[in-house]
């Protein structure tokens, strides 16, 4: 199975409500489809989100570094030695983490269908069902409250809230979401580097105090302030999780190594793909540190790859955020991968699965 051609395509899907952080806000998914030829007729799909504000990669810079620097060198390679493509892929160009991802989804979903197999059970195997919670977009006070209730009555028990707006309204935001749905689901918080080292540790002494329980606090202060975050971990009770401050396995030895977080959120549009996420993945369960794995703004297309990824490392990937695809108003993909609310599951489809993607609007090559 020899790759003959890779071809580029823009996928947008609508999403239900939009999607609000500290840092953005986002109506529609706009990615970038990567789909690998071989001689074999077999077809590969990859997925790229364009997120400016944390890979620093846009459209035009997943299409360019895929155009010039990737595809060239991969045409001809050989789907068999999948470690010397991943090896390509990585080298071909500095940092584009996500123009990577979506290549690097390809040829795995190309190296599970080569050999006939779920790409979870290459990875190693699991139970193909896992549980997903959903985000809260920041928002007024009742809205989130509105939301939160909205999504528990969806059947999620996991909730993501974004906060990292306005410190002394955070605080209000998370006490009223953790009295409307006490008892009923865990939360998450997660302030995409919206406050201060100072101030994640003021809001977070606060809730404590009142009696809020949270799973974790998520990316407190700015991506690069590494010694901000282990000023955070050190001082309060609830675990802390990097994400914007952690891409790939050097920076999470080195995170761990400083204590200064205790949870990695695992992104494959921050990794360059699934080569790194599982290196990473096998460096944090060798310290005992779990991980979570999060998307960008993506569908069910490089959602999926992360799916069969947490499926395989469920022993050390123990949190799933992968809402994107139940963010979207519609799945623009039939494929192995089902996303019914909170629940996921994969079949047992060669690769990822997918037999098609509708709307897909091939870019020229
Ligand atoms: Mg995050």
């Amino acid at each position: 199975m020899k790759i003959t051609d890779i071809r580029l395509g823009l996928l947008r899907v609508p999403l239900k409500t939009p999607f609000k952080t500290a840092l953005r806000t986002v109506e529609t998914v706009e990615d970038i489809v990567v789909s690998i030829h071989t001689d074999s007729g077999h077809v590969g799909y990859g997925e790229a989100a364009a997120t400016a504000v944390i890979t620093g990669d846009t459209h035009g810079s997943i299409v360019e570094a895929i155009r010039s620097c990737i595809a060239p060198r991969l045409i001809g390679e050989d789907i068999a030695n999948l470690n010397r493509i991943t090896r390509i892929i990585q080298g071909a160009l500095e940092r584009n983490t996500s123009a990577k991802a979506a290549v690097e989804i390809a040829v795995y979903d190309l190296w599970g269908q080569l050999y006939g197999a779920p790409l979870y059970r290459m990875l190693g195997g699991g139970e193909p069902v896992i549980t997903t919670d959903i985000t809260i977009s920041v928002d007024h006070i009742d809205k989130m409250v509105a939301d939160s209730l909205s999504a528990v009555e969806r059947g999620f028990e996991s909730l993501k809230i974004k906060v990292g707006k306005d410190i002394g309204v955070d605080i209000e935001r998370v006490k009223a979401i953790y009295a409307a749905v006490e008892g009923r689901a865990l939360l998450r918080l997660d302030a995409n580097q919206g406050w201060s080292a100072k101030q994640a540790v003021y809001a977070m002494q606060a809730l404590e105090k009142a009696g809020v329980k949270l799973e974790l606090l998520e990316q407190p202060v700015q991506a690069q302030d590494i010694e901000g975050l282990k000023y955070v971990t050190d001082r309060i009770h609830t675990p802390v999780m990097a994400d914007e401050s952690v891409f790939g396995p050097l920076q999470v030895i080195d995170l761990i190594e400083k204590r200064a977080a205790d949870i990695i959120n695992i992104k494959l549009m921050k990794t360059g793909g699934l080569s790194n996420a599982i290196r990473i993945a096998d460096i944090a369960a060798l310290y005992g540190v779990e991980c979570m794995i999060g998307c960008m703004i993506e569908t069910s297309i490089s959602v999926a790859a992360a799916v069969h990824l947490a499926v395989a490392k469920s022993q050390v990937i123990t949190k799933i955020d992968l809402d994107g695809p139940s963010l979207c108003a519609f799945d623009p993909v039939d494929g192995g991968v089902t996303f019914s609310e909170s629940e996921i599951s994969i079949s047992d489809a060669p690769g990822l699965g997918i037999r098609e993607i509708r709307g897909l609007e091939p870019l020229p090559a």
